[in-house]
């Protein structure tokens, strides 16, 4: 076994790395099928016999249910622990009282604080909107905290001790229908915002990328999500003073005179430096529509992450084909996996895209140093929407296609490296 590792700020990736993978249920093994013999053929073509991933097939979801009687074995979770980085397809949520989706058990289990979902458009991908190109973006979405720390509190009885607080704090008044309110709550942190709006910073300065931007509804929230943008200004200017130029510092300046603060603004783009705004959540989805070149890198709470990456994703083609990654950037775990879900009624069909794991596989590459593999993956998918050689989605969709089955679009992806 060779085990990825992360020392002193590095991660140690040896010739042969054991990466785990968990194909899914649904359409999982079907994609998975597809994406496996690419990712070895693109490692090939870069390392010839220098380099190998050995893939370890891991159990969860559905598939652990029937073999094993439980959804995440304990031994899928050690082995996850021990190598670090792994890939994953979509997994059932386990229907009924107590079960937690298994998506969000992994990322709270090894604190997987970033959700990092890339927006890029292969030209002649069907799109809705006129220009998708436009919409260039990586998001950034807060993954441990929020609603999605799953505590709700349902009407009556169970909720009558946070009533009996609302009370005491004059708060009640302000609950429509107490006695058959629901309530859930939604715990945001400094440090929790903190950490993930550095990995948008690291990620943006790193990539020579114009912006950052906070995107959070502190109009209304004021203290969770305008709790977070403010978090993340103060950690911007704690952390990077001399590398960036906020939307914070140019409102200061302006109070007291506009020019200067234009002037600041305009020597600060000039000088390169990254810019960290910000803008409220519903504004921020009118303009990702009507002027997306606006923004580039995203910084936003659980929540907003959620619906944000999934219509950005509509935008450049859909969630067929949209990658995703849960990292924990100071540990180094990383899970990588296919942002939709497990599509159960064409489950078996050898029918739908499995371009989406394909390219989380492409940002494996990426993150473990080998971005000539990610670079060859990414080529051969540009290079088929471009040939019209795609699955069945697409080919609806695109005039004169040729409709692949999930098998053969891999192997397609094969012949083009
Ligand atoms: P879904 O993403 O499985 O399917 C919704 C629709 O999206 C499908 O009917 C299909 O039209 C389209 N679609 C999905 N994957 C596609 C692909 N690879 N290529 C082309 N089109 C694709 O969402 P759902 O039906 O709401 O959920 C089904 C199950 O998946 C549920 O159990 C849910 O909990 C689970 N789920 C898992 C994940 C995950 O593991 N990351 C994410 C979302 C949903």
């Amino acid at each position: 076994m060779s085990v990825i590792t992360k020392k002193n700020g590095k991660l140690h990736v040896p010739a042969q790395p054991t990466i785990p993978f968990i194909a899914g249920d649904g359409i999982g093994p079907e994609i998975w099928a597809a994406a496996q013999p690419l990712f070895d053929a693109a490692v090939t073509a870069v390392y010839g016999d220098t380099k190998a991933v050995q893939w370890l097939p891991l159990l969860a979801g559905e598939a652990a249910f029937k073999a094993t009687g439980e959804w995440l074995p304990q031994a899928t979770l050690d082995a996850l622990k021990t190598n670090l980085v792994a890939i994953k397809g979509p997994l059932t949520t386990p229907i009924g009282g107590g079960h937690r989706s298994l998506n969000v058990t992994l990322r709270q289990k090894f604190d997987l604080y970033a959700c990092f979902r890339p927006i890029h458009y292969f030209a002649g991908t069907p799109s809705p909107l006129k220009q998708p190109e436009k919409t260039e973006m990586v998001v950034f979405r807060e993954n441990t905290e929020d609603i999605y720390a799953g505590i709700e509190y349902a009407p009556g009885a169970a909720s009558a001790p946070l009533r009996q607080l609302l009370a005491t704090d004059q708060q009640l008044n302000k609950v429509r229908f107490p006695e058959e309110s629901a309530f859930a709550l939604k715990p945001i942190s400094k440090s929790g915002s903190q950490r993930l709006v550095k990995s948008a910073i690291d990620y943006a300065l790193a990539n020579h990328l114009p912006s950052v931007t906070l995107v959070h509804k502190g109009n209304i929230m004021k203290l969770t999500e305008g709790g977070f943008k403010k978090w993340g200004y103060e950690i911007a200017a704690q952390d990077y003073a001399d590398q960036i130029f906020t939307w914070e510092t140019y409102r200061q300046l302006a109070k007291t005179d506009q020019s200067a603060a234009d002037a600041a603004y305009q020597a600060a783009q000039q000088a390169g430096k990254l810019i960290i705004k910000d803008v409220i959540t519903d504004n921020f989805f009118q303009q990702a529509l009507l002027a997306p070149e606006q923004f580039s890198v995203i910084a936003t709470p659980n929540l907003n992450g959620d619906y944000i990456s999934d219509a950005l994703a509509a935008q450049v083609g859909g969630i067929g084909i949209a990658p995703g990654a849960n990292i924990n950037y100071v540990t180094g775990a990383a899970i990588f996996e296919a942002t939709h879900g497990t599509a159960p009624q064409f489950a078996g069909q050898n029918k739908l895209n499995p371009t989406s794991i394909i390219l989380s596989g492409a940002l494996l590459f990426d993150y473990i140093g080998w971005p000539e593999v990610a670079a060859k993956i990414r080529q051969a998918v540009a290079t088929a929407i471009q040939n019209k050689q795609v699955t069945w989605d697409f080919a609806t969709k695109i005039p004169g296609a040729t409709q692949l089955s999930t098998s053969d679009f891999g192997q397609y992806l094969i012949a083009q490296l």
